[in-house]
């Protein structure tokens, strides 16, 4: 659909498209905001529905896009949100990753934060000599900084994605 190995975005306000080529096929984004949350059952097509409904007002080469929505077997569809916990720790039990303090696909890090917080706790474990309290603690002191900052990365790359007004697509643009 583009170039091997490049990246295009479209942008109307609220709304982006971004195309991702690479491996001989292109992945196909829709990012849109929506004022409040929306009900869905995750187990039916309701969720094309709700895409396509959000997006085929769009210009630019959505038309064609949303055929290859329609009929694709490998569609996903879920809000882009952020796990927030006041603790990731309860008793001997230690959320590590997602359940935790997930940071959304736009961080591009789940896997990082995944591979992070397991080495962290696990760091926390051994020295502690056997003190759970104790090593939870270090858990959430040694890590929780890196989280919140690639959380606050995560939802700042939502707002760069996903412009909501004509003046900033063009403020951008004219950069
Ligand atoms: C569209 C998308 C793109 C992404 N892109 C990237 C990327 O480019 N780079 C990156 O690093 N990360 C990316 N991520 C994030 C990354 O995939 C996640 O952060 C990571 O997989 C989270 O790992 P996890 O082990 O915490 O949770 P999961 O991978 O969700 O694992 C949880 C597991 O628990 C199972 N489970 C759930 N409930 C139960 C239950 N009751 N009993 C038993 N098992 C249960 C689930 O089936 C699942 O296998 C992306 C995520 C999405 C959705």
């Amino acid at each position: 659909m583009i170039r091997e190995h490049t990246t295009q975005i479209y942008n109307e306000p609220g709304k982006m498209v971004m195309l991702n080529a690479y491996n001989g096929k292109t992945d196909i984004v829709f990012c849109f905001s929506a004022d409040q949350e929306i009900p869905y059952d995750c187990r039916n097509e309701q969720q094309r529905a709700i895409t396509i409904q959000h997006v085929n007002s769009m210009g630019w080469r959505v038309p064609e896009l949303l055929e290859e929505v329609k009929q694709t077997s490998s569609f996903y569809f879920d809000k882009l949100c952020q796990m927030k916990m006041p603790s990731w720790t309860k008793g001997r039990v230690a959320l590590v990753d997602d359940a935790g303090y997930c940071a959304s696909p736009a961080a591009g890090m789940g896997g990082s934060l995944a591979i992070g917080g397991a080495a962290a706790l696990a760091d926390a474990l051994e020295k502690s000599d056997g003190d759970v309290t104790l090593a939870f603690q270090a858990y959430d002191e040694s890590f929780r900084p890196f989280i919140e900052d690639v959380q606050a990365q995560a939802a700042m790359m939502v707002n760069f994605l996903i412009l909501q007004t004509e003046e900033a697509i063009r403020a951008r643009y004219d950069q």
